[in-house]
């Protein structure tokens, strides 16, 4: 074979798409120019394109029967990845799998895919955007169905459409822009373009400003909503995650400051996904280590969407820290130990529990569940999924706001703001696309996709 890159675009590629393991069936896809005379050779005759058909599976070179499987061929350019495709739903055993790699291994340009492989050549080929690809991996990686349902929104090309559309209405823009720079001889149509451009950045620059204040929804739905415990030690806080888990994750202990660090339990609140994390005690004075566990716990409070502020029953009250309350919207004062004394106590808790009876746990869950559920629904209009997508969306309306500004400085450099404006909107769907930043995408999916 020649090393030329041509040569490289032209390898077939193959790989297991279905999950590994001992498995009643496993799909193994194979795309490339020699997807079609792999299966002549491995499964003859080629079935009818789009149609599955029963086949003895042999080895090309020694004509050694490996699997009884369903085949199927697809003709490009309207397959999957734009090349010609076959798949082959063969017995999912290991050496069935063995087998089938050594057949395909022994057709000629055909070699074993790397990961995402398969979406990139879709991607390269104008079948998939970037936004739509992060979709895909996303749905693959969904764990809830809130999760799944707006993967599901992206991969189909609802972001894209969006990012896409305010791109073409940057550049429209712009060209009206360099128009009165051409027409600048004629003041009144050179006026009337510069002002008509300037409005629709304008309007655009509106419209984009209300996407990137979208209460980080979409972001809470694809990472989950932050929770974290905190309160000064031996208030309950590991028993409380444990209980949440209703299982051994955080280490309970009685004496003060064992957590050290921070644990994580993620939850599945009626189908939106919480990350609660247990942090060490907000206190003072305390040795390194300890220090440490606390400045993590800050930083963890500091991000957190919601904190539970937890106060022991039997012993004098520690009010949350006046600074936890202004990093963030929500702060819940719970109160625990509520079966270990019997004093009523006059104290401004949102909620009194017991983590060792359970008491009044289930209203806590059913109100944290109604604030996730708060903070992730925000109607129809699609949300910001990602930091990626976030930060070139902020790069855009910086880029923007100076057209405005910039309007008094002269048309060139308002051009010139809207080109980087655009710019930005494509590089998140791939228009300008970066390798590294294909690279670090396509590096996310598994082998097989
Ligand atoms: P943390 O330091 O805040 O994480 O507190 P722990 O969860 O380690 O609990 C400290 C001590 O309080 C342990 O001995 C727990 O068994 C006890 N404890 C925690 N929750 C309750 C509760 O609801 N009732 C009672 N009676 N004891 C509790």
């Amino acid at each position: 074979m020649t090393t030329t890159l041509e040569s490289a675009t032209q390898d077939t590629i193959f790989a297991l798409s279905s999950g590994a393991g001992r498995t009643a069936l496993a799909v193994v896809r194979v795309s490339g120019p020699a997807a079609g005379p792999a299966l002549d050779r491995i499964a003859a005759p080629r079935p009818k394109p789009r149609f599955a058909a029963f086949r003895k599976l042999r080895h090309p070179n020694t004509g050694e029967e490996f699997d009884h499987a369903l085949v199927l061929w697809f003709a490009g350019p309207n397959t999957e990845t734009g090349e010609d495709m076959c798949e082959l739903h063969l017995h999912g055993g290991r050496a069935v799998l063995t087998a089938a790699f050594a057949a395909l291994s022994a057709i000629p340009g055909c070699r074993p895919a790397g990961p995402g492989e398969f979406a990139r050549r879709a991607f390269e080929n104008g079948k998939l955007d970037l936004t739509a690809a992060e979709g895909i991996i996303d749905l693959i990686d969904a764990d809830t169905d809130a999760q799944r349902r707006q993967a599901l929104r992206q991969a189909s090309g609802e972001l894209s459409q969006l990012y896409e559309g305010w791109r073409q209405e940057l550049i429209g823009a712009r060209a009206l822009m360099e128009s009165a720079i051409d027409f600048s001889d004629e003041a009144d149509v050179s006026e009337s373009a510069e002002k008509q451009a300037l409005s629709e950045a304008a309007r655009l620059a509106a419209e984009i400003n209300d996407h990137l204040k979208d209460g980080r929804r979409g972001e809470i739905v694809r990472e989950g909503f932050r929770i974290v415990l905190a309160g000064p030690p031996n208030v309950g806080k590991s028993s409380l995650m444990n209980a949440l888990a209703r299982r051994d994750v955080a280490i309970v202990s009685e004496e003060p400051g064992t957590t050290r660090d921070v644990l994580e339990v993620r939850l599945d609140l009626d189908g939106y996904m919480a990350i609660v994390a247990d942090t060490a005690g907000l206190r003072d004075a305390a040795g390194a280590v300890e220090q440490e566990g606390i400045r993590r716990a800050r930083n963890r409070a500091e991000e957190a969407d919601l904190v539970l502020w937890i106060m022991d029953a039997t012993a004098p009250m520690i009010e949350a820290p006046r600074d936890l309350a202004s990093h963030h919207g929500r702060v819940l004062l719970i109160l625990n130990k509520i079966d270990a004394t019997s004093a009523r106590r006059d104290t401004p808790a949102d909620h009194a529990i017991s983590a060792r009876t359970g008491a009044g746990m289930p209203e806590l869950i059913a109100a944290v569940g109604r604030i996730v559920r708060e903070a992730a629904q925000g109607g129809e209009t699609p949300a910001i999924t990602q930091l990626r997508h976030r930060q070139q969306i902020e790069a855009c309306l910086e880029a923007l706001k100076t057209v405005s500004s910039s309007g008094t400085q002269g048309p060139e450099l308002a051009a010139e703001q809207l080109r980087i404006a655009a710019d930005a909107l494509g590089r998140i769907v791939g228009r300008i696309d970066p390798e590294d930043v294909l690279d670090q995408v396509f590096a996310r999916f598994c082998i097989g996709k």
